[in-house]
């Protein structure tokens, strides 16, 4: 039985409004990354950390998801045994779309993590100043977020969920933290959809849909179904 893997990057996000670091008038300009998304900024200044993603908790209120996301949540729940996804992102648009346990790569803006006891709790889009642990009651929380210098362990299961996968499907990732044009060399069949030709990464996937996610969703969305019915 066929099975597909969806892989977002910040490109799925981008048409809910929601700012990169890649982006002109991006984060980058407004922040020095290494200072709000690195172990060595955290260990510096752990205040201007929580507050730059405490900012970015509370932009993430009204976004609200596009008709891309909403494909993959159609997808996943008409297919749960069929359909994974997987993001990079750590918005929650794909759970505001309906889609059922996306897994995040770098973690979730909208949870917390307790240093002590090592929960994870979600708390909305609040500041964290006053968290407290839900399980230890601790007041030592840090942001659910993988920085630069530590380890993501939700990697691991990427890989063995690709393992398993015979579409890969990868959508707004350039490919610059994830190595996506190795991964499509592992599967059976493979769309790359991205906003703008990368041919050092195009050249990888069999399929191309090089134009907005929202206007690639309805292609993605028609190539997955007849996928799934052509590989029982
Ligand atoms: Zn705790």
């Amino acid at each position: 039985m066929g099975k597909i893997l969806f892989l977002s990057g910040a490109g799925l996000s981008a048409q809910s409004g929601i700012s990169t670091f890649r982006d002109s008038g991006g984060l980058w300009e407004e922040h020095d990354v290494m200072e709000v998304c690195s172990v060595a900024g955290y260990a510096k200044n752990p205040s201007k950390v929580h507050s730059f993603y405490d900012k970015r908790r509370a932009e993430l209120k009204d976004k609200e998801p596009n008709s891309a996301h909403k494909m993959i949540a159609s997808l996943k729940n008409r297919f749960p045994n069929r359909v994974s996804v997987i993001t990079q992102n750590v918005d929650n648009l794909l759970e505001k779309a309906g889609c059922k346990e996306p897994i995040h790569l770098h973690g979730e803006l909208t949870h917390l993590r307790c240093l002590k006891c090592e929960q994870i709790f979600y708390h909305g889009y609040e500041t964290q100043d006053k968290a407290v642990c839900k399980k230890c009651g601790s007041q030592n929380i840090r942001h659910h977020i993988v920085m630069f210098g530590e380890p993501a362990p939700m990697y691991k299961v990427l890989y063995e969920e690709l393992e398993k996968t015979e579409l890969l499907v990868c959508i707004g990732t350039s490919g610059e933290v994830i190595d996506v044009a190795s991964m499509a060399m592992l599967t059976k069949d493979s769309i790359l959809n991205n906003i703008e030709k990368i041919p050092k990464i195009d050249r990888y996937f069999k399929n191309l849909f090089t134009m907005p996610a929202t206007e690639a969703a309805p292609l993605i969305k028609e190539y997955c179904l007849d996928f799934l019915k052509e590989n029982l």
